[in-house]
């Protein structure tokens, strides 16, 4: 019998238990997928810690790849030996097989490996979104970029080069910061940089044009003070704790700022539009614009020593969970 980690209580990594649960048979529309590899991603511990709520007891995990090994009545997109990829809800991707709508998957191109692809898939159309639709970067622009040496912010850095778009990419040690300049970051400023706001304003010429922040509680008054006029907000993560509320008055008197909180799922509510964009990240890969890096791996049955890496700021780049 297959194995996955099931969340029994919200809580510490110590909740994820790792144990045989019967992966089922594709039903109409669906897939069953032997999983070669799986994404770890920051939500992940939001919904573990019961900060995103589930329903328990629960799967966990977003985004994987692997083989198709049966489909069901109806399903014509792909057959058994495709291989491919996926990240959306329901969480449950911390399992061996799954059973998985297959209007939900994408086939992966022969130069995509199954590693890369469950390193970047959420995390890889991220940061399409935020730079093609939360706030569309522009050449010479420049742009705010929390946590930048992690998953999200390696791949959002070289993405943003290639549109010669400037990012200023925040970290917090010597070695992060190495890592975000070598991947595209133009400047860097440290996270508990004294004249954080200051030294921003001064690389970009009296402000950014957008402030791409996935901290949250700790940073999200200091991003606003950073946007240039009618620039753009776009607060995407929590990784500090939620941000619980704003004044609109602050985004007036910072010069007609504009704020969103976007999440990835409404981008790629539709096959279609799924689709059309892992085409984007997939070209992207495939150009060798942007290279994925997969710096840590986990057996998927220790998940919970990952969770604690990632949580405990320990990580770069992507991290991977096998099978
Ligand atoms: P990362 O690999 O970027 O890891 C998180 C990083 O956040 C850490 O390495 C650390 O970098 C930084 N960080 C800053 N403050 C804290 C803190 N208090 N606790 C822990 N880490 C902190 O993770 P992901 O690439 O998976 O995700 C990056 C962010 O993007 C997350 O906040 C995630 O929620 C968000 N996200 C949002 C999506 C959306 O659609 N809304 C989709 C995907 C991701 P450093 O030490 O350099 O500060």
């Amino acid at each position: 019998m297959p194995k996955a980690i099931v969340l029994k209580e919200f809580g510490g990594p110590e909740q994820m238990d790792w144990r045989e649960v019967p992966a089922g048979m594709p039903g109409a529309g669906e897939v069953l997928i032997r999983h070669t590899a799986v994404g770890l991603n920051f939500i992940d511990t939001y919904q573990r810690t019961g900060l995103y709520p589930l329903e328990l007891p629960s799967g966990l995990g977003m985004e994987a790849a692997g083989e198709v090994l049966e489909v069901g009545p109806g399903v014509d997109y792909v057959v058994p030996g495709d291989r491919v990829a996926y990240t959306s809800m329901p969480p449950g991707a911390y399992a061996e097989q799954r059973v998985y709508p297959a209007d939900q998957v994408v086939k992966l191109p022969e130069d995509v490996a199954d590693q890369t692809a469950a390193a970047a898939m959420l995390k890889g159309l991220t940061a399409w979104y935020l730079l093609h639709r939360s706030y569309k970067a522009q050449a010479g622009d420049w742009v705010l970029s929390y946590a930048a040496a992690g998953g999200v912010g390696l791949i959002l850095s070289q993405w943003a080069k290639h549109l010669g778009v400037n990012v200023i990419g925040i970290v917090s040690t010597p070695e992060k910061a190495a890592l975000a300049k070598q991947y595209g970051a133009t400047e860097i400023v440290m996270a508990d940089e004294p004249d954080f706001v200051s030294k921003v304003k001064e690389f970009s010429g009296g402000g950014v044009h957008a402030a791409y922040d996935s901290v949250g509680k700790d940073t999200f008054m200091q991003s606003m003070d950073c946007i240039r006029s009618h620039g753009t907000m776009v607060s995407y993560g929590n990784a500090s704790g939620p941000v619980e509320s704003v004044a609109l008055a602050d985004l007036a008197s910072r010069g007609s700022l504009v704020l969103t909180r976007p999440a990835l799922f409404h981008f790629i509510a539709t096959p279609e539009e799924l689709r059309a964009a892992a085409d984007k990240l997939f070209e992207v890969i495939s150009s060798g614009v942007v290279q994925i890096e997969v710096n840590q791996t986990w057996p998927l049955a220790e998940a919970a020593e990952a969770h604690r890496a990632l949580e405990g700021r320990k990580t770069t780049g992507s991290t991977v969970l096998l099978p």
